[in-house]
Order: structure tokens, then C-alpha cells, then sequence
């Protein structure tokens, strides 16, 4: 690319969301630069599901397989960090190692970070057999012995209580020092669920697969899963950057085109962390839809002018 060039839009974030808008814009002879580092959140899974047409699927197939659709349309994919926005009056600079794209607009979709509980075990098994979402992996583990393990997040680990019976009924919650007020406790319990109160030690792993939770006091209970809850924290920094302040639920809001600011754009678990892969690239849709929009009546400004010019 030519340095001087003015983009038409950088996407930030190469995941769903933002392959999705390239995708679009592509197709819409835009010029688009994705920018990436490539680590989607779901790259530990191995298998995705709940996306219609590729259930199944390895998410980093699918990524491929988008890298590849938006490159035939022209999309420039670009490896590296942006880590710096700025705005030059209506063109926006996105500071990418020692290049500096600048574009008309700008899309970011760089998804969010999962804190996981600080048990050791979890993030070497997580999305393998310590996970978080049954939608994801529930039905993988159907009818086996299953735990949730309390952490940070305590409304998804008591939600996560009350909801996993419907995958497994030999559930164990062990709470690792969550208080679980009294209301909680009985509909958890009414599920048929276990409660064991008290810390947790860590996970015991035997070859490549979960056997068993292990409290303080040294004790294993089988199990073959668990469930974690994450906190979930956006990998906002460049919205902030130019401005953006995240809403009650730590995320900033948008619009239900994804608008943030004027001329910005975000898609995905960066602003949505109920966000899934199909929901994330249907919002990568919506903004392409509205980023093309928005440039479409600035052409026709420009056109306006230079015929006035003319005339
Ligand atoms: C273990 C696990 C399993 C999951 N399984 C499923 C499943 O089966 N089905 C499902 O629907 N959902 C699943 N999810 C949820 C899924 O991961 C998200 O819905 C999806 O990743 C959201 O897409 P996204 O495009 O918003 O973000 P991401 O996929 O996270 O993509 C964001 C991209 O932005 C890049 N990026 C971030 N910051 C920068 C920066 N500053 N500069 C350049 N690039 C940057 C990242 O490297 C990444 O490539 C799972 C999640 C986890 C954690």
C-alpha cells in the first residue's frame, strides 16, 4: 500500500466480527485494511459450534477460511498490533509498528479477554475440559460427572449452577469461597446440584484430561469437566483512546448499527460480551452495513462539491 494512501476503513481485530466487515466492504470495492494479531478468543477450543452451515468447525479454520474470502475481494490483511488511534480531523491514524494507516473510518473489533479463576489447572485445560460456555461445549459433555467452580464472576458461576442440569445432573458446585446467599442455595440445590463450600486447591489432571477437583484439604472428587466463570474484560483500549466510556456493564455502548463516535465503528465481544462467534460476525455485518452508508454520503458530498466546482 501506498503510504500516503486514505483508506476507506481499518478494521482493527481479524476475528468474526471484523472479518465479517471486511468481507462486506470488500465485496463493496471499499479500500479495507484488517489489522490483527491473531488470537480470537475461542482459539483454545478446538471445535466450534452453534454456527449454522459449520458446526463443528476448527474456529481457526473459519478464520482462515475469512482471511481468504475478504483477501479475494482486495482486503488487505495486515499481521501486527495497532496500538495507538488518533484523530486527524475527519481521517482517523492507527499507529500499526512503524506504520501509521490512515482511514476515513474505523471499525474496531478486537474482541475481549477471559480472566480465568486463579485455580491452577484452569488455563492450561480451559476450553478443552475447563470451560465456560454450555452452548459451546455443554452437549460434549453431556451426562458426565461435572463441576462449577466458583471465581470471580458469581453471578455467571451461580447462573452456571442453576443451568448445567440441563446438560449433566451429576453436577457439584464447588463455591471456592463464593458466598451463596440463602435464596440462591435452595434453587441450586432444587436443581439436584451438590454445593461443596470451601476452597479448591486446584485441578488433577491425568494424561491429557481432566480426573478430578481437589480442595485445600487435600481431598479429590471425580470429575470430568468444569465449568469456570470468567471475568470478562473488553480489549477496548483504542476506543477509549479516541474518547469512548464504558457503560454500567464495563463495556462501552453502541448503536444498534454498532456506532461508538463519529466515523467509529465496534463489533463483537469488544462491546458485546454475550456476543457468540455467529452473533459476532452478524454485527460485523451491521456496521459494514453502516460504515458503507456513511461513506456512501460522504461520496456524495464530495461529488456535490466538485460539481459545484465545475459548474
Ligand atoms: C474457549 C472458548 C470457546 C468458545 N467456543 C465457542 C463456540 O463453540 N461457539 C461460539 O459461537 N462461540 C464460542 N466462543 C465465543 C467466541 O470466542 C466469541 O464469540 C468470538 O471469538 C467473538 O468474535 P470477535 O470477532 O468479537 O472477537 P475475537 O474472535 O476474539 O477476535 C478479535 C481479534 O482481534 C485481535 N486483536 C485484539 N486486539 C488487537 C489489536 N490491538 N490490534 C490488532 N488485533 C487485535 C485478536 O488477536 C483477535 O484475532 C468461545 C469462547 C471461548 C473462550
Amino acid at each position: 500500500m501506498n503510504e500516503m494512501q486514505i483508506l476507506d476503513t481499518v478494521i482493527v481485530g481479524g476475528g468474526a466480527a471484523g472479518l465479517t466487515a471486511a468481507q462486506v466492504l470488500g465485496r463493496a470495492r471499499r479500500a479495507v485494511t484488517v489489522v490483527d494479531t491473531g488470537a480470537p478468543r475461542n482459539a483454545p477450543a478446538e471445535h466450534m459450534h452453534g454456527y449454522l452451515g459449520h458446526d463443528g468447525l476448527n474456529p481457526a479454520e473459519l478464520l482462515a477460511l475469512g482471511r481468504r474470502e475478504a483477501q479475494a475481494y482486495g482486503v488487505r490483511v495486515l499481521a501486527g498490533a495497532a496500538t495507538a488511534v488518533r484523530r486527524d480531523g475527519d481521517l482517523v491514524e492507527v499507529t500499526v509498528g512503524g506504520e501509521v494507516l490512515r482511514a476515513r473510518t474505523l471499525l474496531v473489533a478486537t474482541g475481549l479477554t477471559d480472566v480465568l479463576p486463579d485455580v491452577p489447572g484452569v488455563a492450561e485445560r480451559f476450553g478443552r475440559d475447563a470451560i465456560h460456555c454450555p452452548f459451546c461445549h455443554g452437549y460434549e459433555v453431556r451426562d458426565r460427572p461435572l463441576a462449577v467452580l466458583g471465581g470471580d464472576n458469581p453471578a455467571m458461576s451461580v447462573h452456571q449452577a442453576l443451568m448445567i442440569p440441563q446438560w449433566s445432573r451429576d453436577l457439584i458446585f464447588f463455591t471456592n469461597g463464593l458466598e451463596i446467599d440463602g435464596a440462591d442455595r435452595a434453587r441450586i440445590e432444587a436443581r439436584g446440584t451438590r454445593i461443596v463450600d470451601g476452597a479448591v486447591a486446584g485441578l488433577v489432571v491425568d494424561g491429557d484430561a481432566l480426573r478430578a477437583v481437589r480442595l485445600a484439604d487435600g481431598t479429590e472428587i471425580e470429575r470430568e469437566a468444569v465449568f469456570v466463570g470468567p471475568r470478562l474484560v473488553p480489549q477496548d483500549e483504542l476506543l477509549l483512546q479516541l474518547g469512548a466510556v464504558r457503560g454500567e456493564n464495563g463495556f462501552v455502548p453502541v448503536d444498534p448499527m454498532g456506532g461508538v463516535l463519529p466515523g467509529v465503528w465496534a463489533a463483537g465481544n469488544v462491546v458485546n460480551p454475550m456476543a457468540q462467534v455467529i452473533v459476532a460476525a452478524g454485527a460485523g455485518s451491521t456496521a459494514a452495513a453502516a460504515i458503507s452508508a456513511h461513506l456512501l454520503e460522504r461520496d456524495i458530498a464530495a461529488d456535490l462539491d466538485a460539481a459545484a466546482l465545475a459548474r
